[in-house]
């Protein structure tokens, strides 16, 4: 059974991105109510996804009847109708939704969905085209970034320093980067420490500027 104490979240818009979300929400056991306009994206999500209706989003009459209001998250995940992403966005604060998260395609489609009272606006095509931008250039194999100016990347031990410790390179002071985790080709990460050799092959988990982690993992 899944969870429903108003952790409960609804995905409205079964596109490529809402029905790729409604499947990782439902793979990690939460209660979705999936909601599309079309029958057709209805027809084809009903066996993988628990409950998925048919309605138009932009009624919040629709929504009311459907039990929205009884759940604490919705996600608008339309995207190419500004009109419609907007409509129900709108909708969804008229009925008080708690926490509205919704989906922009330009960045005047998400100031517009901040003003009608969105929560959180995501922006998934540039936020995954940066992101895939920094994975190009650079030998960073994952990373997050915090306010433009501060990352934690997970990069491979450079070539040129395979073999030394942590005391003998001194990230911090050479690079501006902390190495807080390191692992051996076959191993588990394990936090990094003065004696922590820097093995062939082997990953680190490096954190810093998002300049000096760039450079301290080396560009390609
Ligand atoms: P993606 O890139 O995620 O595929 P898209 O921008 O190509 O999305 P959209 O036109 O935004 O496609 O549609 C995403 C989904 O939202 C579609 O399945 C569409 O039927 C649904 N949708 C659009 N408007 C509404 C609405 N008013 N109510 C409910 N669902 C809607
Ligand atoms: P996105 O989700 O990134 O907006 P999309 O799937 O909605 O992409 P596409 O039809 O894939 O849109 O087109 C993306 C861009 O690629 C368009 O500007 C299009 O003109 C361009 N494009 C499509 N086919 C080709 C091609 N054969 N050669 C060069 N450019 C192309």
């Amino acid at each position: 059974a899944r969870r429903s104490d108003g952790g409960g979240i609804v995905v409205i818009g079964l596109g490529r991105f809402g029905c790729h979300l409604a499947a990782s929400l439902t793979r990690m056991d939460r209660e979705v109510l999936a909601v599309d306009r079309n029958p057709d994206q209805v027809q084809r999500f009903s066996a993988q996804l628990d409950r998925v209706v048919q309605a138009d989003a932009t009624e919040d009459g629709a929504l009311r009847q459907l039990g929205v209001t009884s759940f604490g998250r919705a996600v608008v995940a339309i995207g190419a109708s500004v009109e419609a992403s907007v409509l129900t966005v709108l909708a969804l604060v008229e009925l008080g939704v708690p926490q509205i998260w919704a989906r922009a395609t330009s960045q005047k489609h998400a100031k517009i969905l901040s003003s009608v009272g969105a929560h959180h606006v995501i922006f998934p095509e540039a936020e995954t085209g940066e992101r895939v931008a920094h994975l190009i250039v650079s030998r960073l194999l994952d990373f997050i970034e915090f306010d433009d100016d501060f990352a934690i990347a997970t990069v491979r031990v450079p070539e040129s320093l395979v073999g030394r410790t942590l005391l003998d390179l001194r990230p911090e002071e050479r690079s501006g980067v902390r190495v807080i985790g390191a692992k051996a080709p076959g191993e588990r990460f394990r936090f990094a420490s003065d004696d922590t050799a820097l093995a062939q092959g082997g990953l680190l988990v490096v954190e810093g500027g998002i300049d000096q982690v760039q450079r301290f993992a080396g560009r390609r």
